[in-house]
């Protein structure tokens, strides 16, 4: 299975792949996170990219490109992946299509994830993630009690929980922004190419899975 995962940040798609990667055993492959780590190991990469990563702005195509296609190429995305947070404008979403014609891998499907922008800007705000395994938790559904008691699987202690320095309220401005501007248009991009589902991606995150899997039966 070979899928985007599309929709503002905010939307549930990083929560969903996670879900996804359980469930069906393919990895997920977020340019987003292949920047941060970029970005926290101090490479050339992660430099070109922090400035625009910090004022909410895309991060130059070439650089995003070359990511995936380097990560596209990996033995572990030869059986499917889902793509979460790429691509982003009609210029990766084209050369998105010519690499997966080159290795023969087209998608399957695109599902567009729909959240209304009140609710975006509240989960936003809510999210964090723990600095040792990564996982993404919100403490809008997920109280900071509970969130602090379950144990970490790679360090055995409680989540060292931290905000994104991004998720911030002026980036998270520019952030949906630049969704509007840039990567709403690739709706009407996957539609034409009768790729795209849409699902409503707001309320409880085990009813978006049902949603979510309802939409990918039958790939
Ligand atoms: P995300 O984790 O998907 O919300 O991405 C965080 C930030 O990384 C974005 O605000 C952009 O600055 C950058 N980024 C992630 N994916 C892309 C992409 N496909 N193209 C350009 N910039 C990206």
């Amino acid at each position: 299975m070979r899928i985007v995962l599309l929709g503002a940040p905010g939307s549930g798609k990083g929560t969903q792949s996670q879900r996804l990667v359980e469930q069906h055993g393919i990895p997920q492959v977020s340019t987003g996170d292949l920047l941060r780590a970029a970005v926290a190991k101090g490479t050339p990469l992660g430099l070109a990219a922090k400035e625009a990563m910090t004022a909410g702005r895309l991060v130059d195509d070439q650089i995003v490109l070359g990511m995936i296609r380097e990560r596209l190429t990996d033995s572990d995305t030869a059986g499917g992946f889902i793509l979460d947070g790429f691509p982003r404008n009609l210029a990766q979403a084209g050369a998105l299509d010519a690499l997966l014609r080159q290795i023969g891998q087209p998608l399957d499907a695109v599902v567009q994830m729909n959240v209304d922008y009140g609710e975006l800007s509240r989960r936003i705000a809510g999210r964090r993630t723990c600095s040792d395994c990564g996982k993404v938790l919100n403490l809008l559904t997920a109280p900071r009690q509970l969130a602090e008691s379950e144990l970490c699987p790679k360090t055995g202690q409680p989540h060292r929980l931290f905000q994104r320095p991004d998720d911030n309220e002026a980036t998270v401005a520019e952030r949906l922004r630049v969704y509007e501007a840039q990567t709403r248009p690739l709706i009407d991009y996957y539609r034409a190419q009768g790729l795209l589902h849409t699902i409503e991606a707001e309320g409880d995150v085990e009813a978006v899975s049902e949603r979510l899997e309802a939409a990918l039966r039958g790939l």
